[in-house]
C-alpha cells in the first residue's frame, strides 16, 4: 500500500540514498506541482518527504509546505529545521542528537570507525548508504566483516554505558521480525522536478523518460507486483531483514528490480551476522534490550546457495 510520497523540490536536491546527484543547474518544481503534489498526497493519505537544495527556498514554497505535516531532509550545508541532515564530510558540525544520514565507500568506512563511534554517542540516529556495493567482491568480504565487528564492539559498549545508539547497518536488525525494504514503487513513489513520479529519485535521475506517471494522469506503475516482496521467491525466505532490497541496483545489477545481486545479498548477510554478533555481546553483557529479536547463527551469506532448502 502507498504510504509515502517524496518531493524533491529542485533537481539539486540532496542525495539521502543510493543514487548519485550531479546535477549543478537550479530546477526548481513549479508552485503549481507543489501544490498539487500536496493535494495528491492528502487525497491519498500519504505521508510526505520534501528533499531540499542547499539555497533558501521563496517563501510561497515554505508556506505551501506547511500547509502539510512533513518530514523534512536537507544537507548538512543548509539544515536549519531539517528532521534528517545529510551529511557531506566526515568532519561535518553537526547539532547534537540529529537524525543523520552518510554515504560512505567500504574503504572510507573502514578508515572512520573512530568517527562513527563519536557520532553514536551524540546523534540520536545514524543511517550509512554504502556507495560502490556493484563493485564489492568476494575478496571484500574479511575486511567490511572486521569493520561491523568493530563497529558492533562500541556500540555494545554504548549500550553497557546505558546510552541508546541506532546505527541502521547494526542496530535495525536487532528489532526486526521481518523484512523493512525500502519498497520503492510500492509504499513509496516519487514526485520530480518537472512534475512527474518516479519509483524512487534514483530512476528520475538516472533518466527522466522511466517516469511512472505525473500530477495530471496519475500513477501508472506497470505490474507493480513485480516491485513486491511477495513475487521475490528468494527474499520471501530471507531473514537479512535489514537489507534495503534497493529496487534500482536490483534492475542495474540483474536486470530484475526484484531480484537483488549476489554483491547486495552478501553485503546485507554481513550487516546481518555483526547485528548477530552484537547481539550475542550484548547478552554476555547482562544487557537487555526490548524487543530485540534473536538472531539464528547462519554462514551461508548469499541465499540463492541454498534456494533447495526452500523448494
Ligand atoms: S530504490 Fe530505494 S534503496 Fe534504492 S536508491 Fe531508490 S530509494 Fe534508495
Amino acid at each position: 500500500m502507498l504510504t509515502y510520497l517524496i518531493i524533491l523540490l529542485d533537481d539539486t536536491s540532496t542525495s539521502y540514498c543510493h543514487y548519485e546527484v550531479n546535477r549543478k543547474e537550479r530546477r526548481l518544481i513549479s508552485l503549481e506541482d507543489l501544490k498539487a503534489g500536496i493535494v495528491f498526497a492528502m487525497k491519498e493519505n500519504l505521508n510526505v518527504q520534501f528533499v531540499y537544495p542547499d539555497y533558501e527556498l521563496p517563501t510561497e514554497y515554505l508556506e505551501a509546505i506547511d500547509s502539510i505535516d512533513h518530514t523534512d531532509i536537507k544537507s548538512v550545508k543548509h539544515c536549519d529545521g531539517a528532521d534528517v541532515i545529510v551529511l557531506s564530510e566526515w568532519d561535518d558540525e553537526i547539532p547534537e542528537d540529529a537524525t543523520c544520514i552518510i554515504h560512505s565507500s567500504f574503504g572510507e568506512l573502514s578508515e572512520h570507525v573512530m568517527t562513527v563511534n563519536d557520532w553514536l554517542r551524540r546523534f540520536s540516529r545514524l543511517n550509512l548508504v554504502l556507495t560502490g556495493v556493484d563493485k564489492f567482491k568476494d575478496g571484500d568480504i574479511y575486511s567490511y566483516k572486521k569493520t561491523l565487528e568493530a563497529l558492533a564492539d562500541s556500540v555494545m559498549e554504548m549500550y553497557r554505558q546505558g546510552r541508546s545508539v541506532q546505527l541502521n547497518l547494526l542496530t535495525d536488525r536487532l528489532m526486526l521480525t521481518d523484512m523493512n525494504n525500502c519498497r520503492a514503487g510500492d509504499s513509496n513513489v516519487t514526485l520530480a522536478p518537472n512534475g512527474k513520479f518516479y519509483l524512487c529519485p534514483a530512476f528520475y535521475y538516472e533518466d527522466e523518460k522511466k517516469n511512472v506517471g505525473d500530477l495530471k494522469s496519475g500513477l501508472h506503475i506497470k505490474n507493480p507486483q513485480l516491485l513486491r516482496l511477495d513475487h521475490a521467491p528468494i527474499c520471501r525466505q530471507c531473514d537479512a531483514y535489514q537489507c534495503r532490497r534497493c529496487i534500482w541496483m536490483n534492475q542495474r545489477l540483474t536486470m530484475d528490480a526484484n531480484t537483488p545481486s549476489h554483491q547486495q545479498c552478501v553485503v546485507a548477510h554481513l550487516e546481518r551476522n555483526a547485528s548477530r554478533h552484537l547481539q550475542k555481546k550484548l547478552n554476555e553483557a547482562g544487557v537487555r534490550l526490548t524487543g530485540s529479536q534473536h538472531i539464528e547463527e547462519m554462514t551461508e551469506l548469499d541465499p540463492f546457495n541454498i534456494v533447495n532448502r526452500w523448494k
